[in-house]
């Protein structure tokens, strides 16, 4: 079955082909650095991680760009209200970023833009759009996109603009869907916009925040690349001023695919900083969750419908993971790296095929779980043989590399309880079980659990 996804521009599910075989690029709009970024962004960075890691695991080599917007009217707002300098107050979001990026298993983008690093390429495109008519100047040193010379502005937003003949124009970055109105390509430089300021051949200024992306996938990956992504709040008006810069200054088709993952929300709302009902990564950390955890929340809706997030469900994902990852051992007991040669169970066509069709993540998981459940109650009947193991792990690596949820115990157990645990399985094996359960004892007195495995042990924190 081919790959098929739902493209935003198209409305309708497509068959996946890169424009060069085997190879995708792909574009993902980054965190704006003046905060943490929440866990309603991270629904989105994992979506595109799980998307990413799927187009590995499906043979493809994905070259990823994700930029950092470190100037926009919020950066410049919240460096003015801290009283610290743009480059500080966005150097130290983008740092918190990486490493939350980094406790969620989220792969490397290979490249990190930085939007103030690619001023002069802004600048470039902004004059071919002036001197295509796209564009027009202002007394203040402002540059309009005028979405009436683009007769194709509102096919990604599906606006009908033929009945809008809107002449207004609007500075703010962010604006309703209703209200499509000529943007800010460049900001004339106004007083409170301090010692963040560029000179450009119309007037200085900083970039509006739609061309930043324009610029930077057009360095990184060309005029014309495969993927597009973010989440659904910024199909109009960021995506949609993007593909009119794009395509006006290069007379090109921007991009082929372009998919949107839908909110995060708590309690009916969108989950936002704006109004604050938002838990951020440390805030998680804070309440025990794994990483492996929070992916699995995070993944068990499909990306194109909204979800929830409550820490109710906390719980129910422990449990999912701590069984993942008791299988990872039970199969590890029982040869399972070495038995493994590639063949797979016949369970893992049809987890594939889920996701194949528009990444139907819950669905692959379903799968995944059954074919578990049954595994184990074949395991607990002794009705298995080496084929089977080898199988499974096979199946349960390409579970890990394409969802990241399992979770490989950590070897922080002090090398004096594995001793004691070393001792104690000698003794079992002699016979002596007043030895072993003295020794499980003391091990259980310094904080430390021993579970007897069907073969060997397990060595677990009693916390
Ligand atoms: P920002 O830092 O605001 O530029 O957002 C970074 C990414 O998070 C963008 O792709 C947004 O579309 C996405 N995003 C923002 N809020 C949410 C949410 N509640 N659920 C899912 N994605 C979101
Ligand atoms: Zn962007």
């Amino acid at each position: 079955m081919p790959i098929r996804f739902y493209n935003s521009i198209t409305r309708k599910k497509e068959i996946f082909q890169p424009i060069k075989d085997g190879e995708v690029g792909m574009y993902t709009c980054g965190p704006t650095v003046y905060d943490y970024a929440h866990i309603g962004n991270f629904r989105t960075f994992i979506f595109e991680d799980l998307l990413k890691r799927y187009l590995i695991h499906r043979g493809y080599k994905v070259y990823h760009i994700l930029n950092i917007t470190d100037i926009d009217d919020k950066t410049i707002k919240r460096s003015k209200d801290e009283n610290t300098p743009l480059g500080q107050m966005t150097e130290k979001f983008t740092g918190y970023f990486m490493n939350d990026s980094k406790w969620l298993k989220i792969i490397p983008a290979n490249e990190y833009p930085r939007a103030t690093d690619y001023i002069p390429k802004m600048i470039e495109m902004i004059q071919i759009l002036l001197k295509r008519k796209y564009a027009y100047t202002m007394d203040d040193g402002s540059v309009y996109f005028n979405i009436q010379s683009y007769p194709d502005y509102g096919q990604l937003a599906n606006l009908e603009l033929k009945f809008q003949r809107s002449t207004n124009r609007v500075a703010n970055d962010e604006y309703a869907k209703d209200d499509p109105q000529d943007f800010a390509l460049w900001k004339g430089w106004k007083e409170e916009d301090g010692d963040v300021v560029w000179d450009a051949p119309w007037g200085k200024g900083r970039p509006g925040w739609h061309i930043e992306c324009s610029a930077m996938s057009n360095y990184y990956l060309g005029e014309h690349f495969d993927i597009h992504c973010g989440g659904v709040d910024n199909i109009f008006p960021h995506h949609e001023n993007e593909i009119a810069q794009s395509k006006c200054a290069t007379n090109h088709k921007f991009v082929n695919l372009w998919m949107h993952s839908e909110h995060l929300m708590v309690e009916k709302g969108k989950m936002s900083k704006s109004v604050g009902n938002f838990y951020q990564i440390k805030d998680l950390i804070d309440l025990g969750y794994s990483p492996e955890n929070v992916r699995y929340q995070l993944l068990s809706g499909h990306y194109r419908t909204r979800i929830s997030f409550s820490s109710n469900k906390k719980h129910e994902g422990d449990r999912v993971i701590n069984r993942i990852s008791d299988l990872r051992s039970r199969l590890i007991e029982l040869g399972a790296i070495s038995l493994a040669n590639g063949e797979l169970p016949a369970e893992y066509g049809i987890f594939i095929n889920k996701l194949d069709d528009d990444l139907d993540a819950p669905g692959a998981m379903s799968i995944f779980f059954q074919w578990m459940r049954n595994l184990n109650t074949k395991f607990d009947k002794g009705l298995y043989n080496d084929v089977d193991i080898g199988k499974s792990w096979e199946f349960l690596c390409a579970l890990d590399s394409i969802f990241g949820i399992v979770k490989v115990e950590s070897t922080n157990i002090p090398p004096k309880i594995i001793c004691l645990a070393d001792e104690r399985e000698e003794a079992r094996k002699l016979g002596d079980w007043s030895k072993a359960d003295k020794i499980r004892d003391i091990v259980r007195s310094k904080g430390w659990i021993i579970e007897d495995l069907s073969v060997g042990y397990k060595i677990k924190n009693s916390e």
